[in-house]
C-alpha cells in the first residue's frame, strides 16, 4: 500500500508516514519503516543527524548509561564493528556513531534537513494528515510520527535583563558547532543539573574565573569515567544477547546490572556502608540500585543520600560551600541522578565560585554581570545549562489538530494525555516516540526508543495487512493508563521533588508525573499484550470502498 494512491490533490507530495525528527528515535524508525516496504519522509530542523548529541555541543558532555549499553541493538553487525572508545562516550563520538548509522543504512535520502515541522492536521475527510514544514510546503501522509525528542527544547530562563547582557550567551542545549573557547574569561554558568555538572569543571579548567549560580543542589554519583580496552569490548559484545535481552526484559530502567535482592534497612550499619562505597568507587548510574526499596522508601533513601551528602563534605574542602552544595530538598534519584567527573571537587580551585540563590534569585542581568543579594558578580560569558522544557516541549511547538480541529495542546492544557505514550485519544493515526506514560527518560532511552520504534512499526505494518484506515486510542484506555501512570508514581518518592520529570522548571507548566515508572520490562509486556489482543483499547476503522469515498467527496 502506498498512501501515493489516495493523494489529495493539493498536497505536492504523500508518503505512508511522515516521521518528525532525525535523532536516535528518527533515524531507527525510518530504517524500521523502509525495511517494512513503506514510503517515508522525515524532517530534522537541524542540518544533521543525531539528535540530542547533534544540539548538545557543550564541553563535557557524553552519555551517562554506558556507551556499550547506550547504542542500538536492532543490527548486531553494528554493536559487533563498532568502537566505543570510553566507558560513556563524549558528545563528539556519539555524534560520529549517528553519522555512522545514518551512511551505513543509507538513510539520508529520506531525510530533509533544516526543516521545522510547524502544521500536521488530520483531514477526517481523507484520513489523511498534511504536514507542512518551515519550507513552506505541505505533505500528506496516513501516519505522522513524532520523533521530536523528550529533552531536545530547550528552556530559556526568564531572567530580568538577560536580552541587554554584552557579552556572549550559550545554551548547552543550542552550543555552537565552532570551538567555544574560555580561555581567559570570566564565566558565568546559571543551573546546576546534569549539563552544568558535566561541563563546570571542563569550562573551570579553560575560565580565568567561574561563578556557579546555584538554585537547587543536586546529587551526583562519579562516573568513572575510563578508557574501554579491547578485552572489555570484546567481553561485552560476546555477551550481548545477554546484555541485551536483560536490559529490554527484566531490568527497570533499561540497564544491565545486578538485581537488588534487598532492601536498604535489611542490612545492618556497616555492611551497608560498604556496599554504597562498593558502588560510589565503581561509579555510574547503578550506585542506585544498590537496593531494592531507594525509590520507595524514605528511611532507605535517607541512607543513601547521607552517603552522598557525607562524600560530598569530604570532597570540598570549605565546609560552607559543601554545605550549599549538599542537596537537601528531595529524595535521592527523584530528580535524575547526575554523574560526573570531578564536578564537587572543582569547587576547590581557586578560581570557582558558587552563589546560593535558593534564599536569593538572580534579580537581574545587567550588561556585564549577574546581581542576586544585592551583589554584582561581573562575567564576560553566561552559560545557560537551564534543561529543557521536557517530554512536551517540542510536541507543543508544532500546531498539531486532529478530529473535530482539537489541537493537541487543548487536549494536553492540563497535562499530556495518552494511551501507553503511544497515541493521545482523537489523534489517529499520529504516534509519539517515547511519550509522556511511556518509561522514556526514566530509562535507557535507546532501549525505549528501539521498543517503541519496533511496535509503531509493526502495527503500522498490521494496518495495512488488514486494509484498516485508521488507528486511535479509546478515550477510556488512555483515561485508566494515565490514571495508572499516576498511581504507579505515587507509590514512589519521585512526585517530591520540583523536577522536570513533573513539569516543574517550567513556569505555569501543569505538574503532572510524565514517564511511567512501572519499569521496561513490564511495560513491555503491556505493550506487546496489547498488540497480541489485536490492539486493544485502540479503535480501527476500515478503508471505505475507493468508489464510496469518491462519491461522497
Ligand atoms: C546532554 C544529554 C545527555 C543525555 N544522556 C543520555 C544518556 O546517557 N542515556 C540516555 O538514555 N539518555 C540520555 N539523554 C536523553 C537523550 O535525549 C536520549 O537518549 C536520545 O538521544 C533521544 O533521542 P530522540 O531521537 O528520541 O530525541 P532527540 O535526540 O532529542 O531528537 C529529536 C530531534 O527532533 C528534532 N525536532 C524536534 N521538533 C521538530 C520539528 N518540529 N521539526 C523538525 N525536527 C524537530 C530535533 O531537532 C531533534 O534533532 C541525554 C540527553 C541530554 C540532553
Amino acid at each position: 500500500m502506498s498512501a501515493s494512491s489516495s493523494v489529495s490533490a493539493k498536497a505536492s507530495e504523500a508518503y505512508d508516514v511522515v516521521v518528525v525528527g532525525a535523532g536516535f528515535a528518527g533515524m531507527y524508525m525510518l530504517h524500521k519503516l523502509r525495511g517494512q516496504g513503506f514510503s517515508v519522509r522525515v524532517y530534522e530542523q537541524g542540518s544533521g543527524v543525531g539528535g540530542t548529541w547533534y544540539w548538545n555541543r557543550y564541553p563535557g558532555a557524553r552519555c551517562d548509561v554506558e556507551s556499550m549499553q547506550y547504542s542500538y541493538s536492532f543490527s548486531d553487525e553494528l554493536q559487533q564493528e563498532w568502537d566505543w572508545s570510553e566507558r560513556y562516550a563524549p558528545q563528539p563520538e556519539i555524534l560520529k556513531y549517528a553519522n555512522h548509522v545514518a551512511d551505513r543504512f543509507d538513510l539520508r535520502p529520506d531525510i530533509q534537513f533544516n526543516t521545522k515541522v510547524e502544521h500536521a492536521v488530520f483531514d477526517e475527510s481523507a484520513n489523511l494528515w498534511s504536514v507542512t514544514s518551515s519550507d513552506g510546503k505541505t505533505v500528506t501522509a496516513k501516519h505522522v510520527i513524532l520523533a521530536t525528542g523528550c529533552l531536545s527544547n530547550a528552556r530559556m530562563p526568564d531572567i530580568r535583563g538577560l536580552d541587554g547582557f554584552k557579552g556572549k550567551v550559550y545554551h548547552t542545549g543550542h552550543w555552537p558547532h565552532e570551538a567555544v573557547d574560555f580561555t581567559g574569561q570570566r564565566v558565568g554558568v546559571i543551573g546546576t543539573g546534569s549539563s552544568a555538572i558535566q561541563s563546570v569543571p571542563v569550562i573551570a579548567e579553560q575560565a580565568s574565573h567561574l561563578t556557579v549560580f546555584q538554585r537547587t543542589a543536586n546529587f551526583s554519583i562519579p562516573a568513572r569515567n575510563a578508557l574501554l580496552t579491547e578485552a572489555e569490548r570484546e567481553s561485552f559484545r560476546a555477551r550481548y544477547p545477554e546484555i541485551r535481552r536483560f536490559a529490554r526484559e527484566e531490568a527497570r530502567n533499561g540497564i544491565y546490572t545486578e538485581m537488588p535482592d534487598r532492601g536498604a534497612l535489611d542490612d545492618g550499619d556497616n555492611e551497608r556502608r560498604s556496599k554504597y562505597e562498593a558502588r560510589w568507587s565503581r561509579g555510574g548510574l547503578t550506585f542506585m540500585s544498590v537496593y531494592n526499596n531507594l525509590a520507595l522508601d524514605q528511611a532507605a533513601n535517607d541512607t543513601a543520600a547521607n552517603f552522598v551528602r557525607e562524600k560530598i563534605a569530604e570532597i570540598v574542602k570549605d565546609p560552607e560551600t559543601a554545605k550549599v552544595l549538599q542537596p537537601n530538598n528531595h529524595p535521592i534519584g527523584s530528580k535524575r541522578i547526575c554523574i560526573d567527573t570531578e564536578y564537587f571537587a572543582t569547587f576547590n580551585r581557586p578560581n570557582v565560585t558558587l552563589v546560593d540563590l535558593k534564599s536569593d534569585p538572580i534579580e537581574e542581568i545587567t550588561a556585564n554581570a549577574v546581581r542576586t543579594g544585592g551583589k554584582d558578580y561581573e562575567v564576560d560569558s553566561l552559560v545557560l545549562a537551564t534543561g529543557f522544557d521536557a517530554m512536551t516541549g517540542s510536541v507543543a511547538k508544532i500546531d498539531i489538530r486532529g478530529r473535530n480541529g482539537q489541537t493537541l495542546n487543548q487536549k494536553w492544557a492540563e497535562g499530556p494525555k495518552t494511551y501507553l505514550g503511544l497515541m493521545s485519544a482523537g489523534f489517529p493515526n499520529l504516534f509519539i516516540i517515547t511519550g509522556p506514560g511511556s518509561p522514556s527518560v526514566l530509562s535507557n532511552m535507546i532501549v525505549s526508543i528501539e521498543q517503541h520504534v519496533d511496535w509503531i512499526g509493526d502495527c503500522i505494518a498490521y494496518m495495512r495487512d488488514r486494509d484498516l484506515d485508521t488507528m486511535e486510542a479509546h478515550k477510556d484506555a488512555e483515561d485508566k493508563w494515565v490514571a495508572h501512570v499516576n498511581e504507579v508514581a505515587y507509590t514512589t518518592l519521585y512526585p517530591q521533588a520540583n523536577s522536570w520529570y513533573m513539569g516543574a522548571n517550567v513556569p505555569g507548566k501543569p505538574r503532572i508525573f510524565m514517564p511511567y515508572i512501572g519499569g521496561v520490562g513490564p511495560y513491555r509486556q503491556i505493550c506487546n499484550d496489547v498488540a497480541a489482543k489485536g490492539y486493544e483499547g485502540f479503535a480501527m476503522t476500515t478503508a471505505e470502498p475507493a468508489q464510496k469515498r469518491a462519491a461522497s467527496s
